[in-house]
């Protein structure tokens, strides 16, 4: 019989739960044949009447069970019904097998324990409730004599029953009690393992390492019901950085100093985790300012190959208390996948971030230049916008390459896109265009405006602290007047440096001064 979908989650399967049962009844049985044989003597009706009784009970037994079979998940009642049966018969064949003086009563508390182990304290305490009616049932027939003879001594038997249900509500309850700490005890493994499952499915989706944060903090929360919690990210090795938290009070601090003797520190470079019960107000100040009156925390570091980042998370175990060696390992666990997926979310970053940067000068590259033309395009067409792009030659690089050679051209080429960066506004993009060339997206400039940016431009290039001193050209073209996309604006920018270039070099020149000065103005001369 294979086991139903619902009861498929089981720690045990409800199938394996029915063949115990099967055999415990099979026992019972047998136990109860061999009983009647040993003790002949007290017997109330002949031993063939009892093995006959003891097959029809099997019978009945394997009939409901075929009938389980064929019912499937519907004939849960057959279940109960039969465990009812079997009550019905342990009492029947005690009264018959000689009442309170006969061994066959210890039979119950068999069953009884039996049952409330494979199907649950509830059904355990039903059916010591059940048992006990019949106890009392059992105690009446004895007293009426409904088979044989009535029991002479009928108080004796009375507080012998009593005493009996006594003993039978005291084994269930410590059976279901006990049983219950173990149940918990699985459910709540198979629950951190459901949590692990969903956190592993989270983290796919988690973006960037910030998201993994989120996840990782997400999960410890219902998992522990972990509250304060920090996450302090380790880039290439320098001290811890706060990413992400939960509830701490002051998180706008974003870079603290770690001390050599900060939890923080240690936990990094031993890279193990640890339980502190308070944190220690000088070695950890701008910790213990985050989390004031923090009790039982843990530190753990997140380790993929190299540390990534180190968790701090207040447990809630109450002060004084321990934490948990269970908690630690299960955190460890989840920080463990969350490392990994950091790692490559840190990876990905990189070469998300390599691919738009120019290797040389670690400026936007031309990719990323053009793809930011093309946005800030689209945006100024929308809106009926202003854009301008500036392009900046450096005059004469070919004869600095020659006289001086090409490292100290590469260098001059750093410093140059330094000075550039820090003049620049901080939403224009700079890049470089090509090989002494670079470019500027200036949204919202006009042309007056961008000749004024080109002009700073041009003398930052002038002014820098080069190894050999330059000097550059700048030619700027705006939309919509000198084109109206990418390939017009830059080729009208184009025509605008080389008309500054042809102008002497070191100069800036707009498309319009470049178009006045190709074709003649009309009227004058
Ligand atoms: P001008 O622009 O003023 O007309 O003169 P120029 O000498 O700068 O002329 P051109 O633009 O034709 O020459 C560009 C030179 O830049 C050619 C090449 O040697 C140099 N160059 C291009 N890329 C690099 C680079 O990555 N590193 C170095 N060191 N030199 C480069
Ligand atoms: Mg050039
Ligand atoms: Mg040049």
């Amino acid at each position: 019989m294979n086991a139903s979908p619902q009861r498929g989650a089981d720690v045990v399967s409800l199938d394996e739960r029915l063949r115990y049962l099967r055999v415990l009844r099979a026992v019972i049985a047998a136990a109860t044949v061999l009983d009647a044989a040993l003790l002949p003597g007290g017997l109330r009706v002949p031993f063939a009447v009892i093995g006959g009784f003891a097959l029809a009970y099997l019978v009945v037994c394997l009939l409901a069970e075929l009938a389980w079979r064929l019912m499937r998940r519907r004939g849960l009642w057959l279940f109960g019904s039969l465990l009812m049966l079997d009550g019905l018969f342990l009492s029947w064949a005690w009264y018959l097998t000689g009442g309170s003086t006969g061994p066959l009563r210890y039979l119950v508390l068999v069953h009884l324990g039996a049952v409330t182990l494979l199907a649950s304290y509830r059904t355990g305490i039903k059916l010591a409730l059940w048992d006990s009616l019949l106890q009392l049932c059992v105690f009446y027939a004895g007293r009426a004599g409904v088979v044989g003879d009535p029991v002479p001594d009928s108080t004796a038997e009375w507080y012998r029953t009593i005493a009996f249900i006594i003993a039978l509500w005291t084994l269930t309850l410590t059976i279901a009690s006990l049983a219950a700490v173990n149940e918990r005890e699985l459910r709540r493994r198979r629950y951190e393992l459901e949590q692990l499952a969903q956190m592993g499915r989270a983290l796919e989706d988690a973006e960037d390492p910030l998201g993994v944060g989120d996840v990782l903090m997400d999960t410890l929360n219902d998992t522990f019901g972990f509250e304060r919690m920090a996450l302090f990210e380790v880039v290439d090795g320098v001290s811890p950085r706060l990413l992400t938290f939960r509830n701490l009070i002051d998180a706008v601090v974003t870079n603290f100093d770690v001390g050599e003797d900060s939890v923080l520190a240690t936990a990094h470079t031993e890279r193990r985790t640890l339980l502190v019960s308070d944190l220690d107000a000088e070695a950890d100040s701008w910790l213990a300012a985050l989390m004031p009156n923090a009790a039982n925390i843990a530190i753990v570091p997140l380790v993929a190959d190299a540390v990534v980042a180190v968790l701090v998370a207040e447990t809630n175990e109450r002060r004084g208390s321990r934490i948990e060696r269970r908690v630690i390992a299960t955190t460890e666990r989840f920080a463990g996948h969350a490392a990994l997926a950091m790692r490559n979310a840190y990876l990905l970053e990189r070469m998300q971030q390599m691919a738009v940067t120019d290797g040389l000068t670690e400026l936007a590259n031309r990719r990323s230049f053009d793809r930011s033309l093309d946005r800030e395009l689209t945006r100024a067409v929308r809106t009926d916008g202003r854009l301008s792009v500036v392009l900046l030659d450096i005059d004469h690089f070919k004869s600095l390459n020659d006289t001086y050679g090409h490292v100290v051209g590469d260098n001059v080429l750093r410093q140059i896109a330094q000075a550039l960066r820090d003049c620049g506004r901080e939403y224009d993009t700079v890049a470089r265009y090509g090989g002494e060339e670079f470019a500027a997206v200036l949204p919202g400039c006009s042309s007056a405006l961008a000749l004024q940016v080109a002009e700073r431009l041009r003398e930052a290039v002038e002014g820098a602290p080069t190894d050999v001193p330059v000097t550059a050209s700048c030619g700027v073209a705006t939309y919509p007047y000198d084109g109206i996309d990418a390939n017009g604006l830059l080729s009208a920018a184009d025509q605008a440096l080389y008309a500054g270039k042809r102008a002497g070099r070191n100069t800036v020149r707009s498309a319009e001064q470049a178009r006045a000065g190709a074709t003649p103005v009309m009227g004058l001369g």
